[in-house]
């Protein structure tokens, strides 16, 4: 029941198609750019993205597929992508981004968990769909580019006998479910978050903002992180509303294929998680000035923490600025931007380094706090706490009622990540609750060990874990990649950690190793790192 006064302003649906059209209208010249399995480039414009994914809509319906079902995508960033990501929930079906570096078991079960009816997969794919097809619930195979195999449609055949203009947009009501991604499943098995319109639209606005990650129609973007890992943090939709290029390197991750991208489009944003640009800089510093990257002014950096080096590095060597991003899968997915506040303006270089290290301030309508043992914690920048969120942009449940626990009586998602905040809302995550450290009853960040371990000139990679000791309960661990044709000892990097920590905070052990295990969405694998290195 209303108590107030109904105010007058239309009940004008947040829906993605609100956010093509204003493309299609607006921006029907504007680029966007595919990198081809071949190495070509493909080009195409919002206009013509808008045309074909009604196109997409129509021929999905035609197949029987309904408002409520869920169509997956098992496929790299490209056009296509985008027109699934416009073009399932144009009718009111729920785009699912299956990400294609799982386990074909994690895959089965969450396609058959999702209930999807139909997939649009990347014909380079198909044998990694054929490992766990037969498992899932589809009923239709849509091939994107190469060859259609017997018992599978051809995308472009699909969209060719397709009329986009007998397409009929439903009134969608801003709440219903547009699209759905898995979270990582590192603790027990994947859970299902479910967007609405809304909360897609919001989230497009809230990331386009100056103040975050400030896409405008100028920019030219460059998304690493795939359209198969939350909604590649927004930028497709943000891209798309803003009327900004949009560059899609499709699997091409490699550095030498992506600095060649990024310097023939002249691309001006780029956004992923650390190891694709630590493995960046690397190619950077070893060849300098090969690649003219002078459009390219911000690198969007998150899904673990940035190392320091990793921002300095950047920064001071090329002129790049990076911006360190916190998000979940859970938060559609961005939460915090590490934008240094005005009040730094005058602070020193390295005071607004040490900002830039930090996970930043959260983004519009994201609020946030933190729990400790004794209840919320104080904002002083020192106690540490599970953080927690509310926003139009946070889910309020998984799917099937899984993890409920997750959310707390009073209407807040509890992260998992344990930060401190500072006065003015910036957070710092410390680890995640079940990676940090404890020591003789005391918390050592693993986050904070890697962090430096990353900073020494040796290191290319450097992840920390707990190992189980008699007399402390926990010891930290250090696992360390070095650069090629570089060597350090252990006691080398222990003495360089030793001028930022306390003696009981470095690692007893640091070991030696070729590379470091990761999940598929590109962090390290703590849970296979404890593994390996379990002592008695
Ligand atoms: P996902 O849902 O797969 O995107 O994973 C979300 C988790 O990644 C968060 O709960 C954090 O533990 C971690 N994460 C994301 N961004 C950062 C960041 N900038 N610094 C540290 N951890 C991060």
């Amino acid at each position: 029941m209303l108590a107030g006064v109904l105010g007058l302003t239309m009940d004008y649906q947040l829906t993605v198609s609100a956010l093509l059209r204003r493309a299609e209208t607006l921006h029907a010249a504007g680029e966007v750019v595919s990198r081809q399995p071949d190495g070509s480039i493909a080009r195409t414009t919002y206009g013509a993205v808008a045309v074909r994914a009604r196109k997409l809509a129509v021929a999905l319906q035609h197949l029987g597929i309904a408002r409520g079902d869920r169509v997956a995508t098992f496929g790299w960033n490209h056009g296509e992508h985008l027109e699934a990501y416009f073009g399932v929930p144009a009718f009111g079906g729920v785009l699912h981004t299956l990400n294609v570096r799982l386990h074909a078991d994690e895959l089965a079960y969450i396609a058959t968990h999702a209930g999807d009816r139909a997939v649009i997969v990347d014909a380079a794919l198909l044998p990694a769909l054929e490992a766990f097809r037969k498992r899932a619930p589809f009923e239709h195979v849509i091939v994107v580019g190469g060859e259609a195999p017997a018992g599978t449609i051809a995308y472009e055949e699909l969209l060719a006998a397709a009329d986009d203009t007998a397409f009929v947009e439903p009134e969608l009501d801003e709440r219903e479910a547009a699209a759905c991604c898995y979270t990582s499943g590192t603790t027990g098995a994947p859970k299902g978050v479910l967007y609405s319109h809304r909360c897609l639209v919001l989230h497009t606005l809230s990331v386009a903002t100056v103040d975050s990650l400030a896409i405008a129609e100028r920019e030219v973007v460059l998304p690493v992180v795939p359209m198969f890992h939350a909604n590649a943090w927004g930028l497709p939709y943000a891209a798309a509303m803003a009327g900004a290029k949009l560059v899609l390197p499709a699997a091409r991750l490699d550095p030498a294929s992506l600095l060649e991208l990024l310097a023939s489009e002249r691309v001006t944003i780029s956004a992923g998680v650390p190891t694709v640009y630590l493995a960046l800089l690397q190619a950077l510093d070893a060849a300098p000035g090969v690649h003219d990257l002078g459009a390219l002014h911000t690198l969007v950096i998150g899904g673990s923490a940035a190392p320091p080096a990793l921002i300095e590095g950047f920064q001071r060597r090329h002129g790049i600025a990076v911006l360190h991003a916190w998000g979940m899968t859970e938060l559609s997915p961005i939460g915090t931007i590490g934008r240094v506040p005005a009040a730094l303006a005058g602070a020193s270089e390295a005071e607004r380094f040490r900002y830039r290290a930090r996970q930043g301030r959260p983004v519009p309508f994201v609020e946030l706090r933190a729990r400790g043992d004794d209840g919320l914690i104080p904002w002083d920048g020192s106690a540490y706490g599970e953080l927690e969120v509310r926003g139009p942009t946070v889910s309020s449940a998984y799917t099937s009622g899984d993890g409920a626990d997750n959310f707390t009586v009073d209407g807040w998602f509890s992260t998992g990540d344990i930060v401190t905040i500072d006065p003015d809302g910036t957070i710092e995550i410390q680890d995640r609750a079940k990676d940090l450290i404890k020591s003789g009853g005391e918390w050592i960040s693993s986050v904070a060990l890697e962090n430096a371990l990353m900073g020494h000139p040796a290191v290319a990679e450097a992840a920390v874990v707990a190992v189980a000791d008699e007399r402390w309960g926990e010891r930290p661990l250090a696992v360390v990649v070095l650069r090629n044709g570089v060597t350090a000892t252990a006691d080398e990097l222990r003495a360089h950690l030793e001028a930022g920590f306390a003696r009981w905070w470095l690692p007893d052990e640091v070991v030696f190793a070729d590379a470091i295990p990761k999940t598929a969405t590109g962090k390290f694998k703590k849970t296979a790192l404890r593994d390996l290195y379990r002592r008695p």
